[in-house]
């Protein structure tokens, strides 16, 4: 199985080398070259797996050098999960959350990130790789904590994360500051989550930095969603739902079901995509954004444009101008045209705006539908659900509960709502939201959260307030090349 560059098809690389190169050389992504399948009759077969068989099988279609090891190393990343890690939650008839929030760092980012160590020291050996690898991340907020509890003291691996100063939950500066581990590293980083993704970007295609990196003895590679190691155990859980649906007797085999996402980066909403292209019967995609709804525009106009405010939101792991995986998808749509992509991704870095044509549009909008929410409105949805179903949801999540709603209507198509994150990672906005006040300490809030929704805390955040604050530091945007440079320096 070989995997192209989104910007260049003649750029050939094996599965095991698209995962450890992060990002292909000409600054495009990865994507595989023909779509694997999934049968009716496979995914009979999936109903009748536990969640790491079914990712085993999933991924082994598009890394067949690891298909092996697969089980094995499935079953380790996911022991680390508090149960099943993708549950399905009925709420009424047609109507279905998927949890993907029990893993370590409790947001969605685990179900790949604790996998993606394995699948990278396991590429390393097929290529017969003996070189260290340094992942670099740029997280708004969740990736980085997930890429550091996942690479935290992985043989061969370092990681460094950088995130935007004052853009994410306490919460989450608090798990990353005190990341445990002697292979890692964290800064803050004046600017935005976009700023932080740029400047991260830029130091992948800087031959002179990697270069350099080489004569230290390291190698770059990437926890984003850019590298299609993150992006294909994400494939998985789609899957697994669907099996869910049709074991619990709520479907029969064959039936479309729609997803609805809460989108940042398109990581997710992606693999959706291409579970539907593997033959997985999806009725339509709920893409949901939140203020920063610049996919929202798109889908309704055709239009990309990033020449707009940034606004911080509740639901910040969102706050997302420029959807790195969009690119993928954008080379799917154009008919898998290269040159195209690489123009468009070229105007977008030049004119912040790109333009898709109507039989492109039209073929999205039969694919997806778009909605966004104000943090009013997600508030508003967090309160009436809870209020409703006693369920409590995240910001994120509640983005796409409210877009699941705006999409159904009163019609009976079933719909599944990923949910991405604990209600206990943005504490203070949840508890906002239901109209409770909010205790100033981190953890005394973390309690009440407990308290009002009965909702058990997770032991790894109880212990943040005793944890030593090891990474406190800030760069401005052009020091980072010199934070990731030294380090390697006196790690040689
Ligand atoms: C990362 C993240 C998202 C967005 O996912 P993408 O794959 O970037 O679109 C949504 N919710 C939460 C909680 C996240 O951590």
């Amino acid at each position: 199985m070989n995997y192209i560059s989104t910007r260049n098809a003649s750029l050939r690389v094996s599965g095991a080398e698209a995962i450890v190169g992060g990002i292909a050389p000409d600054g495009g992504l990865y994507v595989p070259e023909t779509m694997p399948e999934v049968t009716a009759k496979e995914r009979e077969a999936l109903t009748e797996m536990d969640y790491p068989a079914r990712a085993a099988f999933i991924i082994g279609k598009y890394l067949p050098e690891l298909k092996d090891e697969l089980p094995s190393m499935c079953e380790k990343a996911y022991s680390r999960f508090d149960g099943d890690p993708a549950p399905l939650v009925k709420i009424e008839d047609n109507f279905y959350l998927l949890e993907l929030w029990h893993g370590p760092t409790h947001a969605f980012k685990d179900m790949a990130l604790t996998l993606l160590p394995y699948l990278l020291t396991g590429s390393k050996r097929v290529l017969g790789r003996t070189d260290r690898t340094l992942i670099l991340v740029a997280t708004s907020g969740d990736t980085g904590k997930a890429a550091l509890e996942g690479f935290r003291d992985v043989d061969g691996t370092d990681c460094i994360v950088f995130y935007p100063s004052g853009g994410v939950s306490e919460l989450q500066q608090f798990q990353m500051q005190t990341q445990k581990g002697e292979n890692v590293f964290v800064s803050a980083i004046e600017g935005n989550f976009d700023d932080a993704q740029t400047a991260v970007k830029n130091i992948f295609t800087d031959d002179g930095i990697r270069d350099k990196l080489a004569s230290f003895g390291y190698n770059l590679s990437s926890a984003n969603s850019i590298n299609w190691g993150r992006l294909v155990p994400q494939i998985a859980y789609y899957f697994s739902a669907y099996a869910d649906l049709v074991s619990g007797g709520e479907i029969e085999d064959g039936d479309k079901v729609a997803f609805s996402v809460p989108t940042g980066n398109f990581g997710n909403i992606l693999a959706c995509y291409y579970a539907m292209k593997m033959g997985l019967p999806v009725e339509r995609l709920v893409c949901a954004s939140n203020s920063n709804n610049v996919l929202t525009d798109l889908f309704d106009t055709g239009i990309y444009d990033v020449r707009r405010e940034f606004y911080k939101t509740i639901s910040p792991s969102m706050d997302i101008l420029v959807s790195s995986n969009f690119e993928r998808l954008l080379f799917e749509i154009s008919g898998r045209d290269d040159k195209l992509t690489a123009r468009r991704m070229e105007e977008l870095k030049a004119n912040g705006k790109y333009v898709v044509s109507d039989r492109e549009l039209s073929e999205l909008s039969q694919i997806f539908f778009a909605d966004y929410s104000s943090d009013e409105a997600t508030k508003e949805t967090i309160a009436d659900f809870f209020e409703d179903t006693g369920y409590i949801l995240d910001p994120h999540s509640a983005v796409a509960v409210s877009a699941a709603d705006a999409y159904v209507g009163d019609e009976e198509i079933p719909i599944v709502t990923v949910c991405t994150a604990s209600p206990f990672k943005f504490v203070g906005s949840v508890l906002e939201a239901i109209g409770t006040s909010v205790p100033k300490s981190a953890i005394k809030a973390l309690e009440k959260l407990e308290d009002e929704t009965a909702l058990p805390l997770p032991e790894s955040l109880k212990e943040l307030e005793t944890l030593e604050k090891r990474f406190t530091g800030v760069v401005g945007k052009d020091g980072i090349a010199d934070v990731v440079i030294n380090y390697a320096k006196e790690r040689a």
